[in-house]
């Protein structure tokens, strides 16, 4: 078993589909490989039964949680599970990072407007919302809840 985070699990991806990976050999069931990333060149074992890892790259220094170089490795060795590691957590972390992007995005945008313009925009917004939305915004606009408890 391995741990690593969304950020590593994504970026060994990359690499790994990238066709970085160079395993060097085998040796029992440890594997020697390398990646050249960036311009360096990072060495990575990873014993296949005992999941003990090494990389040369500074975010190896963290026991703790696998770096994206041996993410990669594993992902080299085991393509069918990389496969499943993508539909399961890759993806919907990029749809997420897309969103949050676009949220990030459209707050700036939104920002920049003066008022009468932010008042233009949720006009037209409201033209074509449906009558729940329009009830939701007025209710937040005076402060209650629009969930009535009987
Ligand atoms: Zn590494």
């Amino acid at each position: 078993m391995l741990f690593t985070n969304r950020k590593n699990l994504k970026q060994g991806y990359e690499i790994y589909k990238s066709g970085k990976v160079k395993i060097l050999g085998y040796k029992g069931n440890v594997v020697t490989a390398e990646i050249i990333d960036d311009n360096t060149t990072y060495s990575i074992t990873l014993n296949l039964k005992t999941k003990k890892k090494s990389c040369t790259c500074a975010d190896s220094l963290d026991k703790r949680t696998t770096c994206k170089h041996v993410v990669a490795l594993y992902f080299e060795i085991y393509q069918a599970e990389a496969k499943n590691c993508y539909d399961y957590y890759i993806k919907p972390y990029e749809e997420y990072l897309d969103k949050r992007h676009l949220r990030l995005a459209l707050i700036d945008k939104l920002s920049k407007l003066d008022r009468a313009d932010l008042i233009d925009l949720i006009y037209s917004l409201l033209e074509q919302s449906n009558q729940d939305t329009v009830d939701e915004l007025f209710y937040k606009l005076d402060n209650k809840s629009n969930e009535i408890e009987i």
